[in-house]
């Protein structure tokens, strides 16, 4: 290490305790959610004219570094009820470019990262979980990125776990975590591995470690109340999202899945109320349906009915009694189609 990489001490300690926390073997410390893609993509050894396979459901933040490698995303259908890959639609579109997969629990739900970990141990093919909105969401008692050949995190102000500006990779494996590091610290300069500057700052490092403890007792929290919302749901066209057995959320955000044909009539009337859904906030919509990205169409049905079906709610530690109640009132009292 040294001056060399630019690594100062409270980086090193912040990467420690993250790799205490998530039970990894490495922790690297990185600029940005999608500082941890780019780093994480290479390092799987995705190089241009590879294919990699996600959701079409996920933001643009996750596409976009597949993009920048040069290499090509390729969309897979979601599952019904889950926003993870469909293992019947993944077989369909693998093949021997498939390089890598990524698989975005969306808003901290859990997806069986178990099936995917065994999908890809059986084709040779590297796994990412893109867990940005995940920190410390479980899946059978281990966390979500036990499961994967490496897992990225963004610490954006937004995101669980904050630093303002941030992100982090995690990953049992020293080959990808020491060319994690590498190419995201210039290749240490040596001229004989290639990389750019993602390197984290001391300071952020410093309240990422300092916020760090405070993750599960938050997390905690907004299982509480996200329980009370789901307990204080009346009305026959909503219900929480599936949660999948043995997983356990990061309530991100709460999702709510409801039976409305017309979802952008609701979210309007829930914005109106001051209650924002991500889904308005975002735009969300399946990738293929935004013009950078229109090249890379392939229709999803499972996909476009998650997303015209499901709304999210605010469960963060701001919300109270009083909060709860006001949601509850608005969503059981809305009376559209
Ligand atoms: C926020 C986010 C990113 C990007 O993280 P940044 O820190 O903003 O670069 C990537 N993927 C997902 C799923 C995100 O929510």
């Amino acid at each position: 290490m040294g001056s060399l990489t630019g690594t100062s001490e409270p980086v090193l300690a912040y990467e420690a305790a993250l790799s205490t926390f998530f039970q990894a073997a490495h922790s690297i410390a990185v600029s940005s959610g999608g500082a941890a893609l780019q780093a994480a993509i290479h390092a799987v050894g995705v190089r241009p004219g590879d294919e990699v396979i996600l959701t079409p459901t996920c933001p643009l933040c996750t596409v976009y570094p597949v993009m920048a490698a040069g290499a090509i995303p390729v969309f897979c259908d979601t599952r019904k009820d889950n926003f993870s890959l469909s293992l019947e639609d993944l077989a369909d579109v693998v093949n021997p470019s498939t390089r890598a997969i990524i698989d975005i629990p969306m808003w901290g739900y859990p997806t069986p990262a178990d099936e995917l970990q065994a999908f890809c141990h059986e084709r040779g093919i590297m796994l990412i979980l893109d867990l940005a909105h995940a920190h410390g969401a479980t899946f059978k008692g281990k966390h979500l990125s036990a499961y994967a050949d490496v897992s990225c995190f963004s610490t954006h102000e937004r995101k669980l776990l904050s630093t303002g500006e941030g992100g982090f990779i995690i990953t049992d494996n020293a080959e990808i975590a020491k060319s994690c590091r590498d190419y995201s610290r210039f290749g240490n300069l040596n001229g004989v591995d290639f990389g750019v500057n993602l390197k984290l700052g001391g300071l952020q490092a410093a309240l990422g470690a300092n916020r760090l403890p405070n993750l599960k007792q938050q997390i905690a929290r907004r299982t509480e109340t996200a329980a009370a919302v789901a307990q204080g749901l009346r009305h026959s066209a909503l219900r929480e999202f599936d949660i999948i057995d043995g997983g356990h959320p990061s309530y991100y955000f709460m999702l709510l899945r409801h039976d409305f044909s017309d979802s952008a009539a609701f979210l309007d009337y829930l914005d109106s109320h001051g209650v924002p859904s991500d889904i308005k906030r975002y735009g969300c919509k399946c990738l293929y349906e935004f013009p950078l990205i229109a090249e890379y169409r392939r229709e999803c049905p499972n996909a476009e009915r998650l997303l015209s079906s499901v709304t999210t709610v605010p469960v963060h530690q701001g919300i109270g009694s009083t909060e709860i109640g006001y949601m509850l009132d608005h969503l059981n009292g809305y009376n559209g189609r």
